[in-house]
């Protein structure tokens, strides 16, 4: 592990040099205002030293450079939505902000693709590619505050993963800066290649620390013009999961089937203000998305996912309409009008699991003083759990978490299952990576990082401590 040295005068005046002054941030406010990104509890803040603002792959590869010549550890923030930990700068030094980086640099129709600075906010991305009637199908919750470039790094999933894949698939290539200050192209506009490692999939995902992503090659897909969001509604949990291999198996290929347990059907629509949401008593939602390029199709598929729901339990099978989604969308925040300190988890299991999973953690939870909530990918394999500090003190909040989240790794892990599908490990779940993660793995991860970044300047603390 590195010893770092401190922010100096000096430093700090290389990198205004390097930026200009502007572009060189150390008054109280601007480092207040990074110390934190969706983290609510307060022990995990950390005031970084400087914050810098650069506006290209060149001036990053400058500060990159600093910060290896004066062993300063330098952490990277897009939108700050990540719920890992991953833009806090735990061991204080450079936060470095992406939001200059902010341009659509082309947007090829006969080749399906598009290249983007990673500033881009993704919400930008989808509606230049949707602007062409073409897709960007890389769809978090957050698109309207993250940027491109931090769900590569996180290789966000989000809703449409059941039919086209999380960010990884979305990916033909990247620019990154590399540990050392090198600008690389990694990947290219290619359908196939088998030419050597393949360097930009090992970028993705990496959090921030193999390498800064400046630059996206993005794929895009022929927008479907037939679409139709329906809203089945359970009394059984099991029933709602039911209906995903069934609907898999019919060859539905539905672009969402996305779950929200009942009380995230009751908080959701008290913080969006929607009490007419429908069953919103004991109804459990099953949101199922179809799209298609032919009219007739998208009639017949909705008849049989329809028809598959009811044979399965569902009470009601309703058309869903914008309200329905933003309740999806709001489950995480909505949790704010229950408790200011809350945590989600996303572990991630086989499809064939999820049921026992879901079980199992309802009855597990029955012993711990917090409320759970429970939304999910469910198409994926992919949970979200949703706990609430409530007024528990910080230590019995910390320690009876931390007994809970064991025993779910613990169920998960041993059941085929990962830490996380799609937010990434941080710092947050970094320790229970060293358990939860075969040894040989671990083991390959760590000689790639010390291998890229031997003075352990970017992101360092993050997925894993060297
Ligand atoms: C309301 C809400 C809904 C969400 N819904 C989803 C969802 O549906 N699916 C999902 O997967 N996630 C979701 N998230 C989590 C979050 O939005 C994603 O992890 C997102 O990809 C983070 O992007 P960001 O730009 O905000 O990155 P940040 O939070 O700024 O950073 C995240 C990590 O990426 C690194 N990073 C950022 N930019 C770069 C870069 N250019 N180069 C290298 N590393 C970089 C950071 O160092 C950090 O480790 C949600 C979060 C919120 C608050």
């Amino acid at each position: 592990m590195s010893n770092y040295n401190s922010v100096t005068p000096e430093f700090i005046d290389e990198l205004k040099t390097l930026l200009g002054e502007k572009y060189v941030k150390t008054d109280a406010d601007t480092l207040d205002r990074y110390k934190t990104d969706e983290e609510a509890d307060e022990r995990c803040f950390h005031l970084p030293d400087v914050v810098v603002i650069p506006a290209n792959a060149e001036e990053i590869a400058g500060v990159v450079k600093l910060c290896n010549k004066y062993l300063i550890p330098l952490t990277v923030r897009g939108g700050g939505t990540g719920i890992v930990d991953g833009a806090i700068a735990d061991k204080g030094g450079v936060v470095l902000l992406m939001e200059r980086l902010n341009k659509i640099i082309e947007l090829n129709k006969e080749g399906l693709y598009m290249v983007a600075q990673a500033g881009v906010r993704t919400l930008d991305i989808q509606a230049a590619a949707k602007a062409e009637n073409l897709l960007y199908a890389g769809d978090p919750s957050s698109s309207d505050s993250c940027q491109i470039g931090g769900n590569l790094a996180t290789n966000a999933g989000g809703i449409k993963a059941v039919r086209y894949g999380v960010t990884r698939n979305q990916v033909y290539a990247v620019q990154i800066v590399t540990p050392y200050g090198d600008i690389v192209d990694l990947g290219s506009p290619l359908k196939k290649c088998s030419t050597g490692y393949c360097m930009e999939q090992l970028v993705i995902g990496s959090e921030g620390t193999l390498g800064i992503i400046t630059q996206v090659t993005l794929k895009l897909q022929p927008l479907p013009p037939y679409k139709i969001d329906m809203l089945a509604i359970f009394h059984d949990q099991m029933a709602a999961i039911g209906v995903v291999p069934q609907l898999v198996k019919a060859g539905i290929d539905p672009t969402s089937i996305e779950y929200m347990d009942n009380p995230n059907v009751r908080t959701t629509s008290e913080y969006l203000e929607f009490p007419g949401a429908p069953h919103i008593e004991d109804g459990i939602y099953v949101i199922i998305t179809i799209e298609t390029f032919n009219e007739d199709e998208l009639d017949m598929k909705m008849e049989q996912a329809s028809d598959i729901c009811e044979a399965a339990g569902a009470v009601d099978v309703l058309e869903a309409d914008e309200r329905i989604w933003s309740m999806r969308r709001n489950c995480l925040e909505s949790v704010s009008l229950i408790s200011k300190v809350c945590t989600t988890d996303d572990v991630v299991v086989p499809v064939d699991e999820m049921s026992d999973m879901i079980q199992y953690i309802i009855k597990t939870v029955a012993k711990y003083p917090f409320p759970l909530r429970i939304n999910a990918h469910i198409g994926d394999g992919n949970l979200h759990i949703v706990l609430c500090k409530l007024d528990l003190s910080d230590e019995e909040w910390e320690s009876e978490l931390s007994r809970f989240t064991e025993e779910v790794y613990t169920y998960a892990y041993a059941h085929g299952g990962r830490l996380s599908g799609e937010h990434g490990i941080g710092s947050k779940k970094a320790h229970f990576l060293e358990r939860f993660t075969p040894g040989g793995e671990l083991e390959l991860m760590r000689k790639i990082k010390k291998a890229w970044d031997p003075n352990n300047i970017l992101n360092p603390g993050k997925v894993f401590n060297l």
